[in-house]
């Protein structure tokens, strides 16, 4: 992001507590939806289930893990919104027990959401082989099958850790087949974003108690949010002529924990209303082909397009600032 951007970021921090409901944008022109009639759907989807991006006292402890789902999931089970997880089941820490995954994905359940298998490893396609990678998949069955066969269903959906869903045909070929032989249905995301850059620097920061950066860190990731939702959506209209149903990508992080009542309340200020990952995914254009083969983790918004690569180089990047704070905490 170049520096006018990032001023411009800035300037809508700054405005967020100024402004109406009727909201605003960081590149300073009128929300869409003042048209009226733009469809505005989003399955809202979280990744690395039980739990990535947290203190280690959080990682591993079954309680502090079950707090944090419950803090995310809040206002999904009070306004019976909808909600997706994926389950990476080694993110647990090697101290707890199958029992305490149990305890937090069974919650997941219990508040309605569905569950999809996001590997056991989080293995990046781009260093694996097909055959690797396949057998991490089935290994990402083994607690969430039998829970999912508890409530009645079974793993469905499949989401590519880094969404690299195979850097060469051999690759990308091999995996998708496999799915399709078993019946995974992909889990999409459109709307991409670089949270992952705000929770790494906001763990560091929770862990040191550092409260201003952590102010800080949730004020740019807002504004982040904001920003990677109005590109997207002018992305649908391109490809489309029609913003489609979406799928937001998020985690299952500490800073969800603490800004999700947030985080829902920008996107129903944009006019959206929450719905299932399987209903959106039934909409047409996810049935778009995807020709994309290679290392990157694009949206399914470029994938559907034939220029991916010059599009992407557009997607909203966290700030110079938060880079900046990204490399002083280190990563996660
Ligand atoms: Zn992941």
């Amino acid at each position: 992001m170049n520096l006018a951007a990032s001023l411009i970021i800035g300037l809508f921090v700054a405005a967020v507590s100024l402004t109406s409901e009727e909201g605003i944008n960081p590149a300073g022109t009128p929300p869409a939806r003042i048209s009226g009639s733009i469809d505005r759907r989003v399955a809202v989807t979280f990744d690395d289930l039980p739990g990535t991006a947290l203190t280690p006292e959080q990682r591993c402890s079954s309680e502090s893990l079950l707090a944090v789902s419950k803090r995310i999931l809040a206002p999904f089970r009070r306004e019976g919104w909808p909600v997706a997880g994926f389950v990476t089941e080694s993110r647990l820490c090697e101290q707890l027990s199958d029992a305490d995954l149990t305890g937090v994905l069974r919650y997941w359940i219990d508040s309605g959401a569905e569950l999809g298998n996001h590997t056991f490893g989080h293995v990046d396609l781009n260093d694996e082989t097909a055959e690797s990678f396949i057998a991490d998949i089935e290994r990402g069955e083994r607690v969430l099958q039998g829970l999912l066969q508890e409530a009645g269903q079974r793993p469905r959906y499949f989401r590519y850790p880094y969404l690299h869903a195979g850097n060469t045909r051999e690759k990308w070929t091999r995996v998708r087949a496999w799915l399709g032989s078993k019946n995974y249905v992909l889990g999409v995301v459109t709307m991409d974003n670089q949270e992952w850059v705000y929770s790494s620097v906001y763990a560091r920061a929770k862990a040191r108690d550092d409260r201003a950066v952590m102010a800080e860190v949730m004020a740019g990731y807002l504004a982040h949010l904001s920003e990677s939702v109005d590109y997207f959506e002018r992305l649908s209209q391109e490809r489309f002529g029609r913003n489609i149903p979406h799928v937001l990508l998020l985690h299952a992080n500490a800073l969800n924990a603490d800004g999700i009542e947030d985080v829902v309340r920008l996107l129903r200020e944009r006019g959206y209303e929450f719905e299932s990952l399987g209903s959106v995914l039934t909409d047409e254009a996810y049935s778009s082909p995807d020709h994309y083969i290679g290392e990157r983790g694009l949206s399914w918004l470029h994938r559907w397009s034939v220029d991916e690569g010059e599009q992407s180089a557009l997607d909203p990047r966290e700030s110079p600032r938060m880079r900046a704070l990204f490399q002083t905490y280190g990563r996660d």
